[in-house]
């Protein structure tokens, strides 16, 4: 019996220990000591999750094309924050913001691959234009498996490390966007499930998370080319209206608060995987029966 009760408490002190795990019991945080970099974090998802990241103990590299709202963003952050100008279609650029990481902070543990464009070009297959579609492509795709060539080059040696990278329920459905930025989506969830396969060998976890639309500039600026003259806060309240989970509203925060829980130790065992973090979007499709049986059937 004896050695019953011994084992019980060192099970109930491994228990302890896997709970604690990552999480500073003095803080409260789940990123304490950890070093992310975030590519499109000038604004919107990127932003958010650059100050969820921070708040909960990271220091942050922001790293984006866009150096003006870059810097004053870094600077809203504070201290903990470090913007970097990066256009990840250019791989050099994004060897030299992993490498300003590692110079700055010994050491890169979450990469976050969150730049990403909408595109305008025709609705129909027919009239692709393939130069948008390039580019495109370019941005969402060849720009997330740069971010995830030159994070895995640091990460491989130490062992460790989480991969984060933005896709989108337009990637997991057709016909919620245009094909282009569609397939960019998908893409992006073949190529974490690709990478899994290998990364996971040297303990490295890589994710998606697809969010709903959430009315950031990106989508704002997209939906007043559908809709011109109708203004910002009426584009915003039909974005939320499309949504399926009454009384809530896809916003930056709740993307962020997956990212966090992706990158920290709570998703230790979650790798290869896609959130949704769409409401429910993507789960289910009602019958839309009319309220009263047609005359005849
Ligand atoms: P956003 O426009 O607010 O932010 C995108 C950021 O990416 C900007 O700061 C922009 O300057 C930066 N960026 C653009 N091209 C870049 C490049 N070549 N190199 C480096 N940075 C670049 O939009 P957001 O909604 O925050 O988008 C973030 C990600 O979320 C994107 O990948 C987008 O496709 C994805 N996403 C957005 C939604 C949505 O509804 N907002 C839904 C699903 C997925």
């Amino acid at each position: 019996r004896r050695g019953l009760s011994k084992n019980l408490s060192i099970s109930s002190d491994s228990l302890a220990q896997s709970l604690n795990r990552g999480f500073s019991t003095e803080t409260g945080r789940k990123l304490e000591g950890k070093v992310a970099l975030i590519t499109g974090a000038a604004r919107g998802i990127g932003k958010a999750t650059a100050a969820k990241f921070i708040d909960n103990g990271a220091k942050v590299v922001v790293a984006d094309i866009d150096q003006h709202i870059g810097e004053e963003t870094a600077k809203e952050l504070g201290a903990n924050a470090a913007f970097i100008a990066c256009d990840v279609t250019n791989e050099s650029d994004i060897s030299n913001v992993v490498d300003f990481t590692i110079s700055r902070h010994g050491k890169l543990d979450i990469m976050y691959n969150n730049a990403g464009v909408a595109c305008n070009t025709p609705p129909s297959i027919v009239d692709l234009d393939l130069q948008v579609f390039d580019r495109v492509m370019g941005i969402n795709v060849r720009g997330v498996v740069a971010g995830i060539k030159h994070s895995s080059r640091v990460m491989i040696p130490r062992r460790s490390g989480s991969i984060l990278c933005t896709a989108s329920v337009t990637g997991v459905m057709g016909g919620l966007a245009q094909h282009t930025y569609s397939v960019s989506k998908s893409a992006v969830i073949g190529v974490v499930k690709s990478m899994a396969a290998e990364l996971s060998s040297y303990g490295i976890r890589i994710n998606s998370i697809s969010p709903f639309a959430v009315p950031t500039r990106f989508v704002l600026e997209e939906m007043s080319r559908l809709y011109p003259g109708v203004d910002a806060s009426r584009l915003t309240e039909m974005v939320q209206n499309a949504g399926v989970l009454k009384g809530a509203n896809c916003e930056p925060i709740d993307i962020a608060n997956a990212a966090l829980y992706l990158a920290s130790d709570d998703a230790k065992y979650v790798s290869g995987h896609n959130l949704m973090v769409d409401g429910g979007f993507t789960s289910f499709k009602t019958f839309n029966f009319p309220a009263h049986a047609p005359d005849s059937v």
